[in-house]
């Protein structure tokens, strides 16, 4: 696997809405927005308290009936959401296992490299050290403090 492969997005071709989940906010914010107008016009234009208490009992409703929509719309998103976070920290923790950065096939296990200006020393395979100029270490005595070993690829 190349690093391409491992950093590569994945893609998810699926809306984070199912059909059901769009029908239900749909039909809830329709129901809600019928009821709405059926209290507007039930206590507009009247002056009865009884027909203008009971359009208000019909807005209070619509809203209760629209957030419930709203509140399932945004709940099934957010679940949604976090299924698909679970599944790229899967995805990520396979890919990262299967890097084939510290294996022990190294070409030269007994060689270690260095990038000018860093005090740490790698494997020559190391990720951190991949596609830079590197200057390979000859001596015991250039792994002597104040190098220090890379703390990922462990050489
Ligand atoms: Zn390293």
């Amino acid at each position: 696997m190349t690093v391409a492969e491992v950093v590569a997005e994945p893609r998810h071709p699926t809306p984070l809405w199912s059909k059901n989940d769009r029908a239900v906010a749909g039909l809830s914010l329709a129901l809600g927005g019928g009821l709405w107008a059926w209290g507007w016009w039930a206590a507009s234009g009247t002056a009865d308290v009884e027909e203008t208490i009971f359009g208000v009992v019909l807005g209070v409703a619509a809203i209760g009936v629209a957030a419930s929509g709203g509140l399932s719309w945004i709940t099934t998103g957010r679940s949604a959401v976090r299924a698909r976070q679970r599944e790229v920290a899967s995805v990520i923790d396979q890919r990262v296992a299967a890097l084939p950065v510290c294996s022990a096939a190294s070409n030269d296990a007994e060689a270690v490299v260095a990038v000018a200006g860093s005090p740490r020393f790698h494997r020559p395979d190391c990720l951190l050290v991949v596609g830079k100029d590197v200057t390979t270490l000859l001596s015991s005595a250039e792994l002597l403090p104040p190098r220090i070993a890379c703390e990922m690829c462990r050489p």
